[in-house]
């Protein structure tokens, strides 16, 4: 249930709604807008919505039989925009975000932060935590991995993403990452994302291999309705029955997504298509269609690279598809940060 307040209405106005549906057992959650204020309900038992809309101040009270509300466009009609260091996702921003599949060394991790801080990236990726889909694929360098990564980020300035694969990893997360990504095979681990409800970072949560648009909205909400409001959504390719690339790369989900809710949309070519040639393509496609960032793999050596190299740009491919993606962007009006 959301409530919809009139325009003028005062704050004084907005507490009395909300002691008034905390007491019917409800979580509110608020949208302060340009325009007007929306107060998301969620829980609580069945009320008679006229009770709410003689409350002083409430213009309306619309009941959503949709799976997902505070990830909706109906509850906060303005775009989400997270600023995380110096980088910005959505609204007028899309924000890069670089680096290699896995965190391998420090000196390859140093090499790749020095080159993108210098093209202009704002945030580098790399896992320590790999959720690889055989057991004896290397499996990431774990807390010595993350060690590196935030020394290298510091080094230049850089803000910090990283898979975490489990709950019991959060506070280690916490220490030493930004914006903590769920991964694909981890779309629907709603212990997961009850637990990253609880914290105060962003959450980026990829599309689950084969879940639908809607499936992937009702994950970001679990996060949402814990009340960690910094989620954003990337789109990483879904399996069909084309074998040619890795994945089929849904671009058809950004304006889906954008339309539906308001949360920043990022898109990861890298592991949508698996092949270094087809990244430059789909990076320009993605943000010709309004996408709010991407996640690209970039590696020193992608040749030597432990994981992914041949879906890893090396830095000088990069540096020019950072230029044309550059130029799209104005074309769209965002600016990349
Ligand atoms: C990754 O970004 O490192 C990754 C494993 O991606 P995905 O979860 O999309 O497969
Ligand atoms: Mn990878």
């Amino acid at each position: 249930m959301l409530i919809i307040m009139q325009p003028q209405a005062s704050e004084a106005n907005i507490e009395n709604v909300v002691s008034f549906i905390e007491k019917q057992g409800f979580t509110a959650h608020i949208s302060k807008g340009e325009v007007q204020t929306v107060i998301g309900c969620v829980g609580g038992k069945t009320i008679d919505k006229r009770n709410i809309e003689l409350l002083a101040g409430v213009r309306e009270v619309v009941k959503i039989t949709s799976s997902y509300k505070l990830a909706s466009r109906t509850f906060k009609p303005d775009d989400t925009v997270l600023e995380v260091k110096d980088a910005k996702f959505g609204g007028r921003y899309a924000g890069i975000i670089a680096g290699p599949c896995t965190i391998e060394s420090e000196a390859q991790m140093e090499e790749a932060a020095e080159k993108l801080a210098a093209i202009g990236v704002k945030t580098i990726r790399g896992g320590a935590f790999k959720p690889r889909t055989s057991p004896y694929s290397f499996q990431g360098m774990g807390e010595d991995g993350l060690k590196i990564i935030k020394k290298v980020a510091d080094k230049y300035g850089l803000a910090v993403i990283s898979e975490v694969m489990e709950i019991a990893q959060i506070p280690l997360m916490e220490k030493y990452v930004d914006i903590l990504q769920v991964g694909a095979r981890n779309m629907q681990n709603f212990n997961l994302l009850k637990e990253l409800g609880q914290i105060n970072k962003p959450v980026l949560i990829k599309r689950g291999l084969s879940a639908t648009i809607e499936e992937w909205l009702m994950s970001a909400e679990y996060v949402l309705s814990g009340g960690n409001e910094q989620v954003m959504l990337c789109e990483r390719g879904i399996r069909t029955f084309e074998p040619m690339t890795r994945n089929t790369l849904d671009l058809s989900a950004i304006p889906v997504v954008k339309k539906l809710s308001h949360l920043p949309v990022i898109v990861d070519p890298s592991h949508a298509t698996g092949l270094r040639d087809k990244v430059a393509p789909m990076s320009k496609a993605a943000i010709a269609a309004g996408c709010d960032g991407l996640e690209i793999e970039v590696h020193p050596h992608p040749e030597c690279a432990i994981c992914d190299g041949a879906q890893s740009l090396t830095p000088d491919d990069f540096d020019k598809l950072y230029s044309d993606i550059n130029k799209i962007a104005e074309i769209v009006g965002k600016e990349l940060k």
